[in-house]
């Protein structure tokens, strides 16, 4: 709300005062949760036991999870974890291949995002071919398995969390898929290679449980899809249904999630699990029952929140950095998106009041989502987004089509030839 020239003054005067003090405080923002998203390439639900995987079970009854969530059509790797990690149908994000989609590189992913924002980003991968979500400049660390196998991807992981942990991590699992092609879904191989990967899972989880940032991890452990018996792509229950469980710093506890879960939702989830604005046209959203406090609204720049923006509002900003007065959601004032909120977010709000200046940031004068993380915000203006229309298929015409002839068909995706040996930083 713009004001009259006297309460200009009165904001002017204030300004100055605040900005006589010599000692500035830079007050860093909570601690952000450190995310790490896993994903079991050809991982069935139903291959879950308490007795061949313990630690995932584990997470699946002590977290909020569904046995039923679902990949995107099609129904193979590539196209369904450009979804999870950018939060697009396959349709939009345009990574349709079934094999190696070559020197195309994804834009927009989980990565990229938390990268803007300064956040730490690695990607650990079993397949080559996964290589798109390497785009640069966009992530810290990039590790391929030079083995074909995950338990290197676990040791590195490891070894560079005791260094120093990252914020955002995606950790890709191949052997199941790999298995799946050469032995069939569900045959003793196949359930031997997701046993594998849960006694990865116990060995990953014990080690983080050791270091300082296990106290701020949110896991998410899901797939990019099923599979029948030595494909998939069909749109079959057995190809499409995937299990997704959020589990850790913040996550619900013991629920089963009951509102539809596909693969795409994993972005928004991550995303607001981090505490960032969701990017403009996401498609997949935030699975809000997996959160233990439900993620509340602020407009930003409403530091003192009531809904609008006006004098009040530097004011408390100010107060809060210069004279030790409280505040309500911190972040509501990281106008100009640093990741901090010094003076200079102030002088942001005080230009745009009186000065004609900018207004704050994207998506105001919506509210935008706020982690609920270290901060107790109040949410004096809530928006809630509509779902886009989650796909649907064809629940009568379920089948398991015939896949592609084999020249379609990448080598290690049908017959589990390992990766080629190479290592990326
Ligand atoms: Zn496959």
């Amino acid at each position: 709300m713009r004001c009259d020239a006297s309460r200009r003054t009165i904001a002017l005067t204030i300004a100055a005062l605040f900005l006589s003090l010599s000692a500035l405080r830079a007050q860093d923002l909570e601690a952000r949760r450190a995310v790490l998203v896993i994903s079991v390439d050809g991982l069935r639900p139903d291959a879950l036991s308490p007795e061949r995987t313990p630690a995932i079970w584990n997470l699946y009854l002590e977290g909020a999870s569904t046995l039923e969530a679902r990949s995107l059509e099609p129904h193979y790797t590539i196209p369904n974890h450009a979804s999870i990690f950018s939060g697009l149908v396959p349709q939009t994000h345009g990574f349709l291949e079934l094999s190696d989609p070559g020197d195309k590189i994804l834009d927009g992913s989980l990565f990229e995002h938390a990268h803007a924002a300064g956040l730490r980003t690695a990607l650990y991968i079993g397949k080559d071919r996964l290589r798109f979500l390497n785009k640069p400049g966009t992530l810290d660390r990039y590790v391929l398995s030079t083995s074909g196998t995950s338990d290197e991807l676990v040791e590195q992981l490891l070894e560079d969390f005791g260094v120093e942990p990252f914020d955002v991590v995606g950790l890709h699992f191949a052997e199941p898929d790999t298995a799946g092609h050469s032995h069939k879904w569900m045959s003793p191989e196949y359930l031997d290679a997701v046993a594998k990967v849960d006694q990865l899972m116990a060995q990953l989880l014990d080690g983080l449980s050791a270091l300082p940032v296990s106290e701020r991890l949110f896991v998410i452990l899901t797939a990019d899809h099923g599979g029948f018996a030595s494909g998939h792509g069909g749109t079959s229950r057995e190809e499409k249904t995937i299990p997704w469980i959020a589990w850790g710093s913040g996550a619900r506890s013991a629920h089963r999630i009951e509102s539809d879960v596909a693969t795409y939702d994993t972005f928004a989830t991550a995303i607001w699990a981090l505490g960032l604005d969701m990017p403009p046209g996401t498609e997949g959203l935030a699975v809000s029952e997996a959160f233990a406090e439900a993620p509340v609204y602020v407009l930003p720049g409403d530091f003192a929140p009531d809904g609008v923006i006006n004098l009040s509002d530097p004011i408390a900003l100010l107060s809060y950095l210069f004279v030790g007065a409280g505040a309500e959601c911190v972040r509501a004032g990281d106008l100009d998106r640093d990741s901090n909120v010094t003076v200079s977010d102030g002088i942001y709000l005080l230009d745009f009041l009186f000065r004609d200046g900018p207004p704050p940031p994207h998506p105001f004068p919506t509210c935008a989502p706020t982690s609920t993380y270290g901060e107790t915000c109040i949410a004096p203006c809530r928006e809630a987004r509509p779902r886009m229309p989650f796909p649907e298929e064809d629940e009568e015409n379920e089948e398991h089509e015939e896949h592609p002839p084999v020249a379609d068909v990448a080598p290690d995706d049908r017959f589990g030839e390992p990766a080629e040996p190479h290592h990326a930083q």
